[in-house]
């Protein structure tokens, strides 16, 4: 559904990057997938001086995402964000929102899809446009990317970036937490009575599980709003399911959403557009033992219980080209094919390991406690939890990874 809609405004990616060379020449670098994880992860290597190909389809960015804007200023990414809200607000059991005292942006997804793709044209990444199919580990330790009608491209490492289901291309540790979901329906629309306040974003609007009705029918699938005036009439509304075991059905959200603002009186009078968002969370990190590397969500960067993933990916890009970078710097070094072997296979311990170092395994370990237990409160106890975690203190409220 997400990409179906139409999205013009956004140039092709064979229109802005060189095509990858044909026949023998060997990549350093071939990073699978064009979201923001596998564009900002080609324009980060190819700075550190790789030659690097991106392979994928040539589609543009169809989601709306949205980030503290501090934490995309510091990426340097401001110019990317279509429109600021001051402060960003909660709703949970009075019409009185908590103030969370963080200014919350949109991103708007062509100027950030542009920007990436600048990035990447100016440090020389090479592009296909193709699907790839399998990866081959060859006996000189190099690896064949089979992409589709057979085409091949031989590098010394390849990074699968190709979103959530990347299985096909990756392996990941058996036997490790389940994967849940967490599922939102959304509407762009012109309307009348709108309620919001459009200085303020709302991350969460709980407000209707009050009513003894609505506690019902949220019994299996707790849901709240997310709200984002971007003016006083012209507001993204989304009926957002934070994670369940099983996908809450499309349909049921918007009917939820629906019934919803019509409890409200709002009147809905133009739809601009509509959102389907499906974001697996939790389940297992990638086994390390692989040579293959991974970035963005393929390796398991989502955050299990908010979903988010973006910022995570793009602030840690310049670092992992970095640690591949130099790591293949070193091993280039070597023509004996047993000692490169072994050092290829170095590489690519090193690179998982500044990916996942231990830390960051235990982080994880402490977010999928949070998505667990997500997964077992009823809306009453949601809102108990979230009313407790808003009034803690920033430093102990650590909204994203950063
Ligand atoms: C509607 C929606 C809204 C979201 N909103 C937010 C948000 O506000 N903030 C946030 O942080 N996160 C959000 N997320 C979650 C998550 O951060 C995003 O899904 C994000 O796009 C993940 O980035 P990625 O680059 O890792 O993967 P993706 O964006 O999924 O990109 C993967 C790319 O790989 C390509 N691909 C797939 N298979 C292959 C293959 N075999 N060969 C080559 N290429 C392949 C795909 O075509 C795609 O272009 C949202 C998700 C959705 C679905």
């Amino acid at each position: 559904m997400q990409q179906n809609k139409p999205m013009n405004d956004q140039p092709k990616i064979a229109d802005k990057l060189q095509s990858i060379p044909s026949g023998e020449i060997l990549l350093d670098l071939v990073v699978i997938g064009c979201g923001p994880a596998g564009l900002s992860l080609a324009a980060e290597s190819a700075k550190e001086g790789l030659s690097v190909g991106l392979i994928g389809p040539d589609l543009p960015f169809t989601n709306n995402y949205g980030v503290w804007e501090d934490e995309f200023k510091d990426l340097g990414l401001e110019g990317c964000i279509e429109h600021v809200w001051q402060d960003t607000a909660v709703y949970l059991d009075s019409n009185e929102p908590l103030l969370i005292g963080r200014s919350y942006g949109r991103v708007s997804r062509n100027l950030l899809h542009e920007e990436l793709l600048r990035r990447c044209f100016e440090h020389g990444v090479t592009y296909m446009n193709s699907k790839v199919e399998k990866i081959i580990e060859e006996c000189d330790s190099h690896s064949i990317v089979v992409c589709e009608n057979e085409v091949v491209v031989p590098c010394r490492l390849a990074v699968v970036a190709s979103g959530a289901a990347s299985g096909k291309l990756l392996k990941y540790e058996a036997g490790g937490p389940r994967v849940s979901v967490q599922t939102a329906y959304g509407i762009e629309v012109e309307v009348k009575n709108n309620p919001y306040d459009p200085r303020l974003m709302v991350f969460m609007d709980y407000r209707d599980s009050m009513n003894d009705e609505v506690q019902y029918q949220n019994s299996e699938f707790p849901t709240f709003l997310y709200v984002m005036p971007m003016s006083s009439t012209r507001v993204f509304f989304e009926e957002t399911c934070l994670a369940s075991r099983t996908a809450m059905p499309f349909d049921l959200l918007k009917e939820r959403l629906l019934q919803r603002l019509d409890k409200m009186g709002i009147e809905v009078l133009r739809t601009y557009e509509e959102e389907w968002s499906y974001i697996p969370v939790g389940g297992s990190l990638p086994n390390t033992d692989q040579k293959n590397l991974a970035f963005g969500a393929a390796a398991s960067m989502v955050h299990p219980a908010t979903g988010y993933s973006v910022v995570r990916s793009l602030s840690e890009a310049p670092t992992y080209a970095s640690v591949i970078a130099n790591v293949l710097k070193k091993s280039v070094q070597s023509k004996d094919i047993i000692l490169y072997d072994r050092l290829i296979k170095r590489v690519s311990l090193q690179a998982w390991e500044a990916l996942w170092p231990q830390e960051r395994k235990r982080q994880r370990a402490f977010f999928l406690f949070g998505l667990e237990l997500i997964l077992q409160l009823d809306v009453e106890g949601i809102r108990v939890f979230f009313q407790t975690f808003f009034s803690l203190p920033n430093c102990h409220t650590n909204l994203t990874y950063i």
